[in-house]
Parts: structure tokens; sequence; C-alpha cells
């Protein structure tokens, strides 16, 4: 037998009973004449003592031990002298009669602590034994626990879990597909799916109703700190719904999570239009926990004589509340933040609220004083109060705004990583223009329905259609998209055909869908949520990597078994490629 119990479990109640305990060595020390050792499992860890007096070989083997030694230990649980309170296990300790090596280790190439010195690139590669650290330990924890309640909440509700095929063809979710060489059918690919949209859609048509699916996707895109080249989703679709019926039941599972992993209890998710969180907060994933909007000043500022605000499409502006105080040399780090490449803004023009009810300003030679109370009037500013503005290309100056109104709210500490600000984002416009390739593509996916009433605008102005889609976001991350589907083929047709496909393109290469729905398809829609994403918010982490227990790095490379990775020339020549 290899253990009685696991290391996590003594308590004082046990006290004089024999156990034994396996584990890992986690760090031992000699005080007084004794040796003590910690032994870790993925419960806790237990203290074990060894006493010269009982046994001086035993002790002196104990000593021998390195750290992250498998072992084995037979003894008696007695109460510690010195108590540790911050363990479970911390009122006992066992007294050792027997040890067994299970097996050595080497030293590990960084310490197995919560606080490790390995840098991320030694970590990746042994990740099997930064796994062994508890802040990763409980990422997969939680993770295993927001799938069960996700199981759990779509089971009540009458979903099934279905699974579809890996090895497919290309679904356009915006991404570049991974493909797969056929031996059988040789010069043929398959594609890794982006996402089994298609797929959950033809199961509507067979009648499924609910279906869900903890599901991996694989898109070849650009990596960041979250996005892996594979990822997982909780993928729905349900028929016979409109958008109402999704919105409700998913705020529901939402709700559901928060409050059975976090004890939380949400309140109603609250919804904003597309335009609005475009025009408000510069951004389609608003981060809501704190509100400085966007306040437009083209009427307030322009005509002036200042030729940035006079040439702009859009001057707009925030109130950084009480931040008047700021100093020149914070002002201008906030200059150079919105100059920096990335961001790309050429300047930004501040006006301070000055507590005796003056303005101060960086172009108060363009405004007189009573112009410059104007201004502030428009935020409803209060003495305190430090007016932010930036000009320029509508779509441009509100994605620069949006990264300064999040910079400074990071500064002033209102972006709490335990407040939870979730909002659904509605009516996304159908197609977004691509400069290019010179031609609309679906903002969404093309399988999304326009609303209807705006299918006559697809012809005369299609940027102005809106579209059956939404999005769950969540302190300013997506966390989830979908949508109404198209489930009439005509109207399919013509979507593809606003999509620059032509008849037969679109039917070769989604003829199985046009078809389907011929054979009578029920109205349905649905809803996918970033699985990774989600763990790490509720985690309270911005990478998605330490919620996947093995990740690729950022060049979309798995460092421990060294992939992607080239291959063997006869297997090569079976699949009837040449490598140029
Ligand atoms: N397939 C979509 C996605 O991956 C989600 C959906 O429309 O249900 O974003």
């Amino acid at each position: 037998m290899h253990r009685t119990h696991t290391c996590g479990e003594l308590t004082i109640s046990d006290l004089g009973n024999t156990v034994i305990l396996s584990g890992w060595v986690q760090k031992s020390r000699d005080l007084g004449g004794m040796t003590f050792i910690d032994v870790r499992d993925r419960y806790g860890v237990t203290q074990l003592v060894f006493d010269p007096a009982d046994d001086e070989s035993l002790r002196a083997e104990a000593r021998s031990l390195g750290r992250e030694y498998v072992i084995k230990v037979t003894g008696k649980v007695i109460e510690r002298e010195s108590k540790n309170p911050k363990i479970p296990t911390g009122e006992i300790e066992i007294k050792v009669a027997r040890l067994e090596v299970l097996n050595a280790a080497k030293l590990p190439p960084f310490t197995i602590e919560d606080d490790t010195d390995g840098g991320d690139d030694l970590r990746m590669k042994y990740r099997y034994l930064d796994l062994r650290r508890n802040p990763l330990r409980n990422n997969l924890v939680l993770r295993h626990r927001l799938a069960q309640e996700t199981r759990n909440y779509l089971d009540k509700h009458h979903f099934l879990e279905v699974e579809t095929p890996v090895l497919i063809k290309s679904t356009p979710e915006g991404a570049r597909d991974f493909v797969v060489p056929s031996r059988m059918n040789p010069g043929e690919f398959y594609a890794l799916p982006q996402s089994p949209q298609t797929f959950k859609q033809l199961l509507m048509v067979s009648g499924f109703d609910r279906y869900f699916q903890l599901v991996k996707c694989f898109r070849d895109e650009d990596l960041r700190a979250d996005r892996q080249p594979e990822f997982t989703q909780i993928d729905c679709e349900m028929a016979f719904v409109e958008q109402e019926d999704i919105l409700q039941l998913f705020e529901g599972l939402i709700k559901h999570l928060f409050k059975q992993i976090k004890h939380i209890d949400l309140d109603t998710i609250p919804r904003m239009p597309y335009d609005e969180a475009m025009r408000l907060y510069g951004s389609d994933k608003p981060d809501i926990r704190f509100g400085m909007p966007f306040v437009e000043l083209n009427t307030v500022l322009q005509g002036a004589g200042f030729p940035v605000f006079d040439k702009a499409d859009l001057v707009v502006g925030i109130n950084a509340q009480g931040c008047a105080s700021y100093t020149r040399k914070e002002l201008d780090a906030l200059t150079d933040f919105v100059k920096r490449p990335q961001i790309g803004a050429s300047g930004l023009v501040y006006l301070r609220c000055n507590a005796d009810g003056t303005f101060k300003s960086s172009v108060d030679k363009f405004y007189s004083p009573e112009q410059l109370a104007v201004w502030a009037n428009a935020f409803d500013a209060q003495p305190g109060d430090l007016l932010l503005v930036m000009a320029g290309n509508t779509d441009r100056v509100r994605k620069q705004l949006c990264e300064l109104r999040l910079e400074i709210a990071s500064q002033r500490g209102l972006r709490d990583k335990n407040t939870y600000a979730p909002l659904w984002v509605t009516d996304f416009p159908l197609l977004e223009w691509d400069d290019e390739s010179g031609r609309y593509h679906a903002m969404h996916h093309p399988f999304t329905s326009p609303k209807v009433e705006d299918i006559p605008l697809l012809e005369t102005e299609p940027g102005n259609v809106r579209a059956n889609a939404y999005d769950l976001v969540i302190n300013g991350t997506e966390i989830g998209g979908g949508s109404i589907r198209i489930h009439d083929r005509d109207l399919q047709s013509l979507m593809f055909k606003h999509l620059g496909f032509t008849a037969e393109e679109a039917q070769k290469q989604f003829g199985f869908l046009l078809d389907a729905f011929t054979y009578g398809a029920p109205p349905h829609g649905g809803i996918a949520f970033g699985f990774d994403r989600l763990v790490a918010v509720f985690a309270g982490l911005d990478s998605i990597r330490d919620v996947i227990a093995f990740p690729k790095n950022n060049a979309g490379r798995d460092v421990m078994i060294d992939s992607p990775s080239a291959i063997a020339g006869t297997q090569l020549a079976e699949l009837g490629i040449a490598l140029s």
C-alpha cells in the first residue's frame, strides 16, 4: 500500500494513528538535533519528523534526501510543538518509523515554490515541474470546476454534448487555417476547425435543438497573451430561438458560474449597442468597471483657429476626475504614452480645472477663458478635474483615446481584478470594410443573419447593415460571441455574394450547408465562449497560458516536446509533399 492518507488531510483528530504517506520532498531542515521534512502532494503538505533518539540511521537517511525525491513513510501522527495555523495539517506532524525512497530526483532547474526563481522559458521547457507549483495547480483545479459547472448548467437546460470532427474543411472565423495533408488523398488537405460553426448548425438541421461542446479550436494567427493557436470554447447552439432567448439563457450560465465558483450574485447584465460602445468608449469591448466616457467636442472646440482640432474628423476627450494635480512630468508621460508607435497618436491636449475655478490648458492661446469654461462644461467638470482631448480620424482617435482611458484607470486603481463588470454588446455591423483586399468581410462570420429591417441596405449601404450578433464582455475582455444564423438558402447565397464569392465558389466551399438549408432548417442561433479567457478572468490573470496545462509560447512552439519539428523524408514522400 502506498498511502493511507493524502498529504493534505491529517489533523489533530488523527493523533496517535499510524499512517502511510507518499509524496515529494518539498524541503528539509535540521533543527535542535532533529530533521524535519515537508512532504507534498496535490492535496497539501505534511511535516515529517526524524528523531535521532529513536533511530539514528533513519535520521541519517532522511538527511540524505534531495528536493523532489519521491518518498513513502510510515509513522505516527503526533501533535506539533510549534504549530502552523496557515495550513490544514499545521497542528500535527508524523514521527517517522519507516522511510522508503520510491524514486530519486535530479535537482529541479528552478524552485518548486509559489514564487519560483525560474524564468518563463525554463518553466515552459519543464512544464511538468512547473505544474507541481500551487498557483498553476490551483488554476487547473479552477478550470476543472468551471468546466463541471458549465456542464451541470447546460445539462439541466437540456443541452446535449455532441462531438464534432477535427479533420474538416475550412470554416472561416477570420483567421488562417491549420491544414493537415491527407495520405490517402494525395495533394488534398483537411483543415482543423477554427470553430465547429457549420457542424453545430447542421446539428440544428438534424433536430438536436440544444447542443454544446467544450471543444478545441485552431486558428493560425499571431499570438498575444490572450491568444493560443489551439484554445478551448464552450460552443453552443439552439433551435427555435430569438436573440433574447439566447441572451437570457447564457446570462443564466454566467450567473451560475459566478455564484457557484465565486459566491458572487451578479446583477442583470447591462446591454449596449455596438455604436454606443464605440462612441462612448472607443471599443467594442468596453471596460465598464469605471465610467470616464468619451465626450465629443467638435462643436465646442472647432473653429477657434487651432489647426489640429479644426481639420480633425473627431475631437474627443475624457475627464480624468481629480487628476488636476498631475505634474508637468506626469502629463508629458501621458503624451509619450499616446505617442508610442503601438498607439500612434500625434499628441494630447489637456485642460486643467484648478481648485480656484480657473483653467489652464496646453492650447490656451487659441481659447479665451470663457471658451475654456464652455469646454469644461461639456464634461460637467469640477474643480480638480483634468480633461484630456485628442483629435484625428474618427476610428483611429477612438482607439487611441480608448488606450489612454484604460491607462489612466490602471494608474488610478480603477481596474480591480476582484470587481466584475460584465456587459452584452449587441447590434454589431454585419460587414466590415477591409482596406487590404478592398472588399467587405463578415464581422462575425458569414452565417450571421442581418437584421430583417436592414436587408434592403445590403445593396445600397452594406456598411450600415446591422447583424443579430452579440458579444459578452467582462472587464474589457471579450469572453464570448454569437449570433442568430441565416437559415434560408437564398439569404445565405446572397450573403456569400456580398462577401465576394461567386455562386460556384460558394457551392464548392459551403454547398453542404446550402443544401442542408433546403431540407427543413429551423431558425437557430448560438454563442461560443472562450473557455481559457473565462478561466483567466476568474483566476484574475492576464495571460491564458497560466490556465492551460501545456500551452505554446509566443512563437507557437511547445518547447517541452519541441514542436513543430521536421518530419522524416519517408513521411513527406508518403504524403506526396516536396519541400522547396
Ligand atoms: N463560431 C463563433 C466563434 O467561434 C461563435 C458563434 O457564432 O457561435 O466565434
